[in-house]
């Protein structure tokens, strides 16, 4: 940057050197990441270059006042000069075009350059053409790198590159009015290179801040565009799809598909929260569960209800988190599984329910309440099981019709159901016979509460087809965990009770005590003699005492006004439980 005399003071060599050094920073800090990091470089060290010529300047003033020869420092000089321009050309052909080959630019202007160093040096000495080559290279490097400064003013982000190309044209000025003999100005004051190097450090900082603000107007586009194309396949998609905000669960958007399926107004999406539509708050806390480990979560079933609907309706829900418009947002694309989901729930009643009452069937009732023996076991805790069978209930058929029977059969099922707690489990156990399990209750609760639910039976009243009125009464057997824990034998001690209760008169209720039970082993055991002799399944057994109970030719008790003689019997005592239908509470049983 021109022959300046500053260096003679110490203070002045500090600052510039200063000044260099934090050029240096600022270029390393301009450097990372920036596509013109090579163009940054080629700068410094061409800046660098021309600071160092002024030693190699200095050194041959020194040389040529003691008198010796002092061309070979002319000429380093001159060739320091000279690199000094090519690294600025090259890095001004970097800026301009990035990764341009530099091989042109170092050959021509290298080439002309060590040409006239040559020529003017040694071939035709010339003092003058060679102190005035000495502003003409670098002079004609900052002009060139000015120019590829200038040459980025038009693109966006660019106010680093214009002020980098506003300082190297005002340092190609002052070496020009230099070169020109205007040697009073103040461009020869030792502060110009510092001054120059300070602003170029400044213009490597805004260099970086555009860098910064063009990759954030990138990353915008980018958003944009995803933006656009999210919701392009939201729009088309044919199934419904919904995007709401991660950070409060507002809806941000719904294609028509989804509008359509939840009941909501295209134009008040903001009013509704993704959580408005789930009909079960587990079922939502499951899925943010998954989908704070996993982000994505797949077919998953979720219960949902809608502003407009009453009945809640599955869909399979595939969620995951998406950036979408500046925002971290939930995108859910759902399927509508009602029909499907309404099958599951056929074909899971069909195998545990009975058609005609829809109560649980004995399989499931055998199996559930094994479960929920080990349970109480393992609490401590009491429960019992009821044998329910109707009383002369082919007479019921015989009378009224197999149509009626069944009503009377449904009648009595939903009877049950109602009468008893959610925790009992009451099944059809076959035929005019029904099953119940009842939770933490022994055989004396039990029979309260089994007395109750027979009198609530007697009842009801059911019409035939004719329009005739049909009552009916129930027997019921009582056995507990205080006889057994296993299921078979407590389905046939409650069983051997219920016999009792039908051979006592029926429209009763009776216990299957302790004492019975030695009684109870050894028909157990004849009945297995009997088995083996006849080789018969003990399976067939059930049906043999059904055809015993056929022929047994009591008459049925379920015509209106014949109920007497039954009610005579139910010597019951009167004790309350807390049971749905009979209105009394557990404090009394105690
Ligand atoms: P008991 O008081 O001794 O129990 O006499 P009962 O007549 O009730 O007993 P029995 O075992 O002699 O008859 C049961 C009858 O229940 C015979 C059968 O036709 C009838 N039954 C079994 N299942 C159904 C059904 O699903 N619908 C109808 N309508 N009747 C049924
Ligand atoms: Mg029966
Ligand atoms: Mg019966």
């Amino acid at each position: 940057m021109g022959n300046l005399s500053i260096f003679n003071q110490a203070g002045y060599l500090a600052v510039t050197y200063m000044s260099l050094f934090l050029l240096l920073f600022t270029c390393i800090y301009a450097s990372v990441g920036n596509k013109q990091v090579k163009g940054i470089w080629l700068l410094f060290w061409g800046l660098a270059v021309d600071f160092a010529t002024q030693y190699v300047s200095q050194h041959s003033m020194e040389v040529y006042a003691q008198g010796k020869a002092v061309e070979i420092w002319v000429f380093i000089e001159m060739i320091l000069c000279l690199i000094s321009m090519l690294l600025l050309a090259m890095a001004s052909s970097h800026i301009l075009v990035n990764n341009i080959s530099d091989l042109p630019v170092v050959l021509l202007f290298g080439g002309l350059g060590l040409v006239a160093i040559v020529f003017f040096l040694y071939i035709f000495p010339d003092n003058l053409m060679i102190s005035k080559m000495r502003y003409i290279f670098p002079l004609a490097g900052c002009a060139y790198l000015s120019l590829g400064f200038m040459s980025q003013m038009n693109k966006r982000r660019s106010s680093g590159f214009m002020f980098a190309g506003l300082v190297m044209l005002a340092a190609t000025i002052i070496m020009g009015l230099k070169l020109l003999g205007f040697n009073y100005f103040i461009y020869d004051a030792w502060y110009i290179p510092s001054v120059v190097y300070i602003l170029l450090s400044v213009a490597m900082i805004m260099l970086k801040a555009d860098m910064y603000a063009k990759k954030y107007d990138d990353s915008c586009v980018e958003i944009e565009k995803n933006t656009q194309r999210i919701e392009e396949i939201i729009k088309y998609s044919p199934f419904p799809i919904i995007i709401s905000k991660l950070s409060d669960d507002r809806i941000i958007l719904a294609n028509s598909n989804a509008i359509k399926l939840f009941g909501i107004s295209a134009n008040e999406l903001d009013r509704y929260h993704f959580k408005d539509f789930f009909a079960d708050s587990e079922n939502r806390r499951v899925l943010n569960e998954r989908l704070e480990k996993e982000r994505v979560v797949q077919d998953f079933e979720i219960l949902v209800k809608t502003p407009t609907g009453n009945t809640p309706f599955w869909l399979l829900a595939s969620a995951n988190i998406i950036d979408y418009n500046y925002d971290v947002a939930l995108y859910t694309a759902f399927q509508d599984i009602t029909s499907r989901k309404n099958r599951e729930v056929l074909l899971k009643n069909q195998a545990t329910r009975d058609p005609l009452t829809s109560l649980y069937n004995r399989r499931y009732f055998e199996e559930e309440v094994f479960k929920r023996i080990v349970d109480a076991k393992a609490s401590n805790e009491p429960f019992s099981v009821l044998m329910i069978d109707a009383d002369h209930f082919k007479r019921v058929n015989d009378t009224y019709g197999h149509k009626t029977g069944d009503k009377v059969l449904i009648e009595l099922a939903s009877t049950c159901e109602r009468a008893l707690r959610d925790v009992d489990i009451v099944a059809r156990y076959g035929g005019e016979e029904f099953v119940v399990f009842l939770a933490g209750v022994n055989a004396r609760k039990g029979k309260i509460v089994a007395d109750r639910l027979r009198e609530s039976i007697s009842e009801v009243v059911v019409y035939s087809d004719e329009g005739e009125e049909v009552r009916f009464t129930v027997s019921i057997g009582v056995s507990s965990y205080e006889i057994s824990d296993n299921i078979d034998t407590l389905i046939k001690t409650a069983d051997e009770a219920l016999y009792k209760a039908k051979e006592n008169g029926r429209n009763r209720v009776e216990i299957f005590e302790k004492e019975d039970m030695e009684a109870f082993d050894n028909k157990e055991a004849q009945e297995r003699i009997n088995n083996e002799v006849n080789n018969r399944h003990p399976i067939f057994e059930k049906e043999e005492n059904t055809e015993i109970s056929l022929l047994d030719g009591i008459e049925a008790n379920h015509i209106q006004g014949e109920n007497t003689q039954i009610e005579e019997q139910n010597e019951v005592k009167e004790e309350k439980v807390d049971y749905p239908i009979l209105g009394v509470d557990e404090e009394d049983l105690k």
